[in-house]
């Protein structure tokens, strides 16, 4: 009874698995996860679900799986690929035959040495043991300025927390947006009373307290780390898969062996719109490649070409980014950050690369089309600085 083994049962595995349903795959499939729950979202991890505690909001009702004879196996680790066999093993003793293979191992957090008595955010328990932990009169120090931080940031502070945040660079979230937007987020914090302390370095995390460079020691009831992440590639590597930074595929999101493929955030894969190899971490690019390698398990694949795309929820700003920009893009601003909703436009040799979007949906969204019809060298700093000028008709223009 081979079929399709899928290896992770996050947004990406979950989503292959339902997709070839979708897609009229008929054979059997099975979804292997190491965590003991039905799939479950992560993005409320670190916002809503850390504001009000309740059930994790799952992928797709609990009763989808058996519905769709899908073979839920939760709570398992998957411990070994025998590639000449076309089977895996589990941690408890089973072995399972694929006739394709498909891993969405995910990411783990990175920690920091020394740092064992601080907090991760990755899973429901870790986002329910930190909430435990917030509150009016506690004292919050986060390390690392990223999306993650920041937003624990945020909802912690919402809770009444007196919160710090530590970030080693010299601005927040440097790795995926403009400085300008790095601005205006570490104001929206200020402004609300969240410390952001930048350009800083831990020294040491103890129970109780974090020493910085300089040895500036700040008090706290609880630490986060929030550093990035490592894919989960060790499986892969251990089968003798290629892997650098993710499980490298090629654009049909197939590994070094014609019967594995790999998707979501333990991916590194050849992206048409950047033109580079890269690994991402989203709910977009986990639903996207899970969509594009089911639909080419089920008969009718395509090279996968997604605009990648990406939110972030802080005091009640909504940030949305699609495209990838590095650095030094020129930035051109469209909107008003005094004055509800902008976005900042990045351009790199004349081309349109990414677009940063906050509480402007409209911009995002023909953003999203301008970046995935090809259009991103039509369109010019002088038209997206232009407010009469519309978005939605430049998208459709070059559709
Ligand atoms: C707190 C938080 C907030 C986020 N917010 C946003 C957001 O606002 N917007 C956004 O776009 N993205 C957000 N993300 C990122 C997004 O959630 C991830 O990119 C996405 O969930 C990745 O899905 P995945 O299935 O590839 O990997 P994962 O979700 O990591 O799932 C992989 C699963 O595989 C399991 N696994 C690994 N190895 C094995 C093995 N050998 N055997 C069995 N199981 C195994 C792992 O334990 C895990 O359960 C957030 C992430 C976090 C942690």
């Amino acid at each position: 009874m081979a079929g399709v083994v899928i290896v992770g049962n996050g947004m990406a595995g979950a989503t292959v698995a339902a997709t070839l349903r979708t897609k009229g795959y008929e054979g059997p499939i099975v979804l292997i996860g190491d965590e003991p729950h039905v799939p479950y979202q992560r993005p409320p991890l670190s916002k809503a679900q850390l504001l009000q505690d309740g059930d994790p909001q799952l992928v797709r009702p609990e009763a989808f799986w058996a519905d769709k004879d899908i073979e839920l196996v939760a709570g398992v680790r998957v411990e070994a690929i025998d590639r000449a066999a076309h089977e895996v093993r589990l941690a408890d003793g089973r072995a399972l035959a694929y006739e394709h293979l498909v891993l969405a191992t995910g990411a783990r957090n990175r920690e920091l040495p020394g740092a064992e008595s601080a907090l991760g955010l990755r899973t429901v328990e870790d986002s329910r043991a930190l909430r435990a932990r917030l509150g009016a009169g506690r004292r919050l120090v986060v390390v690392g300025g990223g999306f993650i931080g920041l937003e624990v940031a945020a909802a912690a502070h919402t809770l009444g927390t007196d919160v710090t945040v530590v970030e080693a660079l010299d601005r927040v979230m440097s790795r995926v947006v403009s400085p300008e937007m790095s601005d205006f987020f570490e104001g929206l914090h200020a402004e609300a009373g969240v410390k952001i302390l930048t350009g800083r370095r831990v020294e040491s995390i103890e129970e109780g307290a974090v020493t910085l460079d300089g040895d500036q020691r700040l008090e706290a009831d609880v630490v986060v780390v929030g550093v990035g992440v490592v894919p989960n590639v060790e499986l892969a590597a251990a089968a003798g898969l290629d892997v650098a930074d993710g499980i490298v595929v090629d654009e049909r999101l197939l590994t070094s062996d014609p019967a594995i493929s790999a998707v979501g955030d333990c991916a590194h894969y050849p992206c048409a719109i950047t033109g580079r190899s890269q690994r991402l971490e989203s709910i977009q690019n986990a639903t996207d490649h899970a969509r594009a390698v089911a639909t080419r398990i089920a008969g009718e694949g395509e090279p996968y070409a997604a605009v990648p795309w990406f939110w972030s929820d802080q005091l009640g700003r909504k940030l949305q980014i699609a495209g990838v920009a590095a650095d030094g893009a020129e930035s051109v601003l469209r909107g008003d950050p005094g004055d509800g909703g902008f976005s900042i436009f990045r351009f790199a040799d004349g081309a349109l690369v990414a677009v940063e979007s906050v509480d402007a949906m409209a911009d995002h969204l023909a953003a999203r089309k301008l970046l995935s019809n090809g259009a991103s060298t039509s369109v010019t700093p002088q038209q997206v600085a232009d407010p009469s000028v519309s978005l939605k008709e430049l998208a459709a223009a070059v559709a």
